[in-house]
């Protein structure tokens, strides 16, 4: 259930409602937005049948939130939720681009890359350390060694790390490196990891899992966030279907679907949907145009000899004509680079 006040509710109005609500065993959770405020209300709704809730000074009206988000849930809070990414965002005007390799494999390629990708308008780093491979005899990341690479970069750029924690076990450590930690598609439902990463205090992108729904997405980030973490990137990264065209289907749909059920900042990773490069520009224009807030994009010093998902790696000169591009389809609907 959520509970709008009125606009000019003042702080000890809200305090009482919380009380009122609270003393019923349920729990609250309040958005300050700048036109309105919202009290979401957690826990047993049957409970507040008993309490005249329209009638408590403050409070404008009272609706049932029928979805099993609730701190996810868009009607949960007062504006959009806006993400940092170091000194950048994921979930306001601008479109957030965040590239780099699949895999950290060499220092050197890893500043190659986040040079180029920086100076084509990239405002993160993408890289694992810690790698989910279909087959235990692929190449599974440089671990600790991989982090402190991507630290060395950032501290060479400034860009902002993004990568990926497989484990509940590695999770302090990731999080001692990473600015946003990565949870990768096979993991989406890893309850404990998502419980314990909602624990820390680093902002999270959660990648769909490729067969789970987007209620199933949602309900993931709500694990997160029911933990204390806010800061929850979904991300649509291709589903499997009978489809076999490309590696995985990209479900466009679920971007304004998701931004209808949620607060939470929407980005798609046409890398891993298409699985190949060519394909990877048209659909980031489609995802921008759909309402995406930014993009995930695995770009390589040379694909060819990437250890892992080269097919899909752009080229450096790719990477610049994707983002020349992008500018005009994200003017296009209001928003900007
Ligand atoms: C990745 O981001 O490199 C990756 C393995 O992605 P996903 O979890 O979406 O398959
Ligand atoms: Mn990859």
């Amino acid at each position: 259930m959520i509970i709008i006040t009125r606009h000019d509710v003042t702080d000890e109005e809200l305090d009482h409602i919380r009380e009122r609500v609270e003393a019923l065993g349920l729990q609250t959770h309040l958005s300050r937005g700048k036109h309105r405020t919202v009290i979401g209300c957690i826990g047993d709704e049957e409970l507040l049948a008993g309490i005249p809730l329209r009638s408590i000074p403050g409070v404008e009206a009272v609706h049932t939130v029928m979805k099993p988000y609730k701190l996810a849930n868009l009607q949960f809070a007062a504006e959009p939720t806006i993400v940092p990414l170091g000194s950048a965002t994921v979930g306001d005007t601008a479109i957030a681009v965040v590239a780099g390799p699949c895999s950290v494999e060499s220092l050197e390629m890893l500043s190659a890359t986040a040079q180029r990708v920086q100076k084509a308008g990239a405002v993160g780093l993408r890289g694992g350390a810690f790698k989910p491979r279909s087959s235990p005899y692929s190449f599974g990341g440089l671990g600790e060694d991989g982090l402190k690479m991507l630290a060395d970069v950032r501290a060479e750029t400034g860009l902002p790390i993004v990568t990926e924690v497989m484990d509940t076990r590695q999770a302090d450590l990731v999080a001692e490196y990473a600015d946003v930690l990565q949870i990768g598609a096979r993991n989406m439902q890893n309850f404990s990891l998502l419980t314990e990463v909602g624990r820390l205090h680093r902002p999270i992108l959660l990648k769909r899992g490729m067969a789970a729904t987007v209620e199933d997405l949602l309900l993931a980030a709500e694990y997160i966030m029911k933990q204390g973490n806010q800061n929850v990137i979904l991300c649509e990264r291709g589903i499997r279907t009978f489809s076999d065209a490309t590696r995985n289907t990209f479900d466009l749909a679920a971007i304004p679907v998701l931004k209808k059920e949620t607060h939470l900042p929407v980005i798609a990773d046409p890398s891993h949907a298409a699985g190949r490069r060519d394909l990877v520009a048209a659909l980031s224009y489609a995802a921008v145009a759909a309402g995406a807030d930014g993009l995930l994009i695995e770009v390589h010093p040379d694909p060819e000899q990437a250890v892992s998902d080269g097919d899909q790696s752009l080229t450096f000169d790719e990477f610049d004509t994707l983002m020349a591009g992008l500018e005009p389809v994200a003017a296009a609907v209001g928003r900007s680079l």
